[in-house]
């Protein structure tokens, strides 16, 4: 559920106006339901009830200050996968505490960065890396709270470019090695194994990949600890995945997913870490753009928006679909044609949308992209010169600009003309 909804026959972020909102803003926008976060938040925070938790909003997702800051009230930790990650945490005043590190490549740099600016834990991928934690820890004379990502070789059966937990993707340690790699950090100075990482995947629709990470992880503590380790701590990774398609997905609930966690984990007396993105803030988003030609082709029908692929980078990149509704809804039995809906871009993969069927739309008519609020700005790029669109947040009855559309001059002086050109 979410809270983009017509009123009166006209698309609402809550209590806001999406055409209020465009003519302060000019289009494209995005904007984001503080009451859609709040409750994504909560349904995690209700599905692991009765286990100590701590929920690790994955802020690749969406990582605007503001949304952080929104997260951050809630109690949610944050799972950061870059140095500039981290200090956006930072600046929404998450404290370190709360922070998670994981990603496949941390630098030495990005390490110093965390240990000396306070941090929850590492989740280490390779053994190059916990020799580079070891060392980087030992010389600022601190010790680093670890856990190490195992690659339990399971398929999520989810898009070649977000499964992550198969013996071929880059991702972790191969399960079958990690008593090995476990005995290493015990050896190494500087390191304090707290627990087991796991994380196999973007947009799930199927529990039972999870069950099947989860119980191998399960295993896996067991043996740890007649190891003689100390494994307190389990993080789940993130990955439940969100229906896109109105009416044509059912993905499962977090309530669901929480039960699976309970079944596989829930009697090893560890603290559970999950670390959702996108179903937090996928559907808490949209993407508002305006029609500007109706082009009318042979065989089909193109709508031009003033939103392209370095917007929303999802269809192109993931083939993925979104809806597309208009902002003003059609009246009742209006008829409904095939669209083609493209952006500008000089690129054929500038393509949201094929035969999309829509109302008779316009110049200057508004449509929405559902479900952007998650990979969609944090992807965008200045690709064909096109300055990142504004993002804006609503709460109730008002709304705020959280990052503004930089002006032509703002991008292009960015730019640096060396003097002996
Ligand atoms: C991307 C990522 C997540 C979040 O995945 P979602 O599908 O957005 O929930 C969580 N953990 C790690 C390590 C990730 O790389």
């Amino acid at each position: 559920m979410d809270h983009f909804l017509y009123r009166d026959g006209v698309l609402h972020a809550e209590d806001v106006s999406i055409p209020d909102i465009a003519r302060t803003v000019g289009t494209p926008f995005y904007v984001y339901s503080a009451a859609t976060l709040r409750r994504h938040f909560q349904v995690f925070d209700e599905a692991l009830a009765g286990m100590e938790h701590l929920i690790c909003y994955a802020m690749k997702a969406n990582s605007n200050v503001a949304v952080l800051k929104l997260m951050g009230d809630l109690g949610a930790g944050v799972d950061v996968v870059s140095g500039g990650e981290y200090l956006r945490a930072k600046a929404a005043g998450i404290p370190g505490e709360r922070i998670v590190f994981s990603g496949v490549g941390k630098t030495r740099d990005e390490m110093r960065l965390a240990l000396e600016g306070g941090i929850r834990q590492f989740n280490l991928e390779s053994e190059p890396e916990m020799r580079a934690l070891s060392e980087v820890a030992t010389s600022l004379g601190v010790t680093a709270p670890v856990t190490v990502r195992v690659n339990p070789n399971v398929d999520a059966k989810t898009h070649e470019k977000i499964a992550t937990g198969k013996s071929e993707n880059k991702f972790g340690i191969p399960i079958t090695r990690a008593r090995e790699v476990y005995a290493e950090i015990a050896d190494l100075p500087g390191l304090e194994v707290i627990g087991i990482d796991v994380h196999i995947g973007s947009q799930l629709t199927d529990l039972e990949p999870f069950r099947l990470a989860y119980q191998k992880v399960a295993e896996l503590t067991q043996a740890l600890r007649e190891d003689g380790h100390t494994i307190t701590r389990l993080d789940l990774g993130g990955g439940l995945g969100i229906p896109y398609e109105r009416g044509n997905e059912a993905p499962p609930l977090p309530m669901e997913y929480g039960q699976v966690i309970r079944e596989t984990v829930g009697d090893l007396g560890c603290e559970i870490e999950i670390e959702p993105g996108r179903l937090i803030a996928g559907n808490s988003g949209i993407m508002v753009s305006s029609v500007i030609y109706l082009k009318e082709g042979e065989g089909r029908d193109f709508l031009i928006l003033d939103a392209a692929m370095n917007d929303l980078v999802r269809p192109s990149m993931y083939d993925a679909h979104h809806d597309i509704v208009p902002v003003f809804e059609p009246e009742p039995g209006v008829e409904q044609r095939p669209h083609d809906i493209v952006g500008p871009v000089c690129e054929s993969g500038d393509t949201f949308a094929k035969a999309r069927n829509l109302p008779p739309l316009g110049p200057n008519d508004l449509v929405a992209f559902r479900s952007a609020g998650a990979y969609g700005a944090v992807m965008a790029s200045e690709y064909n010169s096109r300055p990142l669109i504004p993002e804006v947040l609503v709460d109730g009855d008002h709304f705020a600009v959280i990052r503004a559309r930089p002006t032509y001059e703002e991008m292009i002086a960015r730019d640096i003309v060396p003097e002996w050109l």
